[in-house]
């Protein structure tokens, strides 16, 4: 690899802070870290890093307001919380926030590893059609964006490649199981609910009502279908 991917660690306990910069540097990163949320978005800002990697418990503001904070100026970087707490509700507190996925500590290094690497395996440049035509919403992949009418919005990576797997089986049915494998690589974490909140929200995005959507469709018990 000639350009090290850079990964933004933000966590207050040191010795966590330290462990996560030795162990991802031996695995080749270059690794920023920080104890604040401020520095956190400010450097995710001067320094455009690969993903973050984000405690939610910090001293100043918390994970999630780090979170939207970074997404104002960044849509597409992978954000991965990294949090105590395994409540559903701080997990989708933590998806309207902004964030793509989650590690519960305690988590093995080389678990987080594993889902950076698979992130980046599918953040390669590729040659395919750049834009997708789904209803009234125009995606560009490459840009990380989605217009519909005169709104553009940005979508988060993992948004991306989930609409991009629907896309690329139009018509057929996707199951849950498939699009965990192959959108978060490990089936340990995220849960079911994971995809379910982000259909939700890009459903918003991209349904005219996203109610009764026309676009994104539920399959009872299996998983979801793209109509375009
Ligand atoms: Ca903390």
């Amino acid at each position: 690899m000639d350009s090290k991917k850079t990964i933004l660690v933000v966590e207050d306990e040191p010795q966590l802070a330290l462990g996560l910069k030795d162990a991802l540097e031996f695995e080749g990163f270059r690794v920023l870290t920080c104890g604040t949320g401020r520095e956190a978005v400010g450097l995710a800002k001067t320094e455009r890093p690969h993903a973050v990697l984000l405690d939610l418990m910090l001293p100043d503001i918390n994970g999630y307001q780090v979170c939207q904070e970074i997404r104002r100026s960044d849509g597409f970087v992978p954000i991965l919380m990294l949090t105590a707490k395994s409540q559903e509700a701080d997990k989708i507190r933590g998806l309207d926030a902004g964030a793509d996925d989650y590690v519960t500590k305690p988590f093995s290094v080389g678990e987080l590893v594993a889902r950076l690497r698979a992130i980046f395996r599918r953040t390669q440049p590729r040659s395919e059609t750049q834009t997708l035509n789904i209803g009234e919403a125009v995606v560009n992949l490459s840009a990380h964006t989605l217009q519909r009418g005169s709104t553009v919005e940005s979508l988060s990576f993992y948004e991306v490649e989930l609409l991009r797997l629907l896309h690329e089986r139009v018509g057929q049915p996707v199951s849950r199981d498939e699009i965990l494998n192959k959108i978060w690589g490990l089936e340990a974490t995220p849960t079911n609910r994971t995809i379910d909140n982000f259909i939700v929200k890009l459903r918003r995005k991209i349904e005219r009502s996203p109610d009764k959507p026309e676009h994104i469709l539920t399959v009872y018990g299996f998983g979801y279908k793209l109509a375009l």
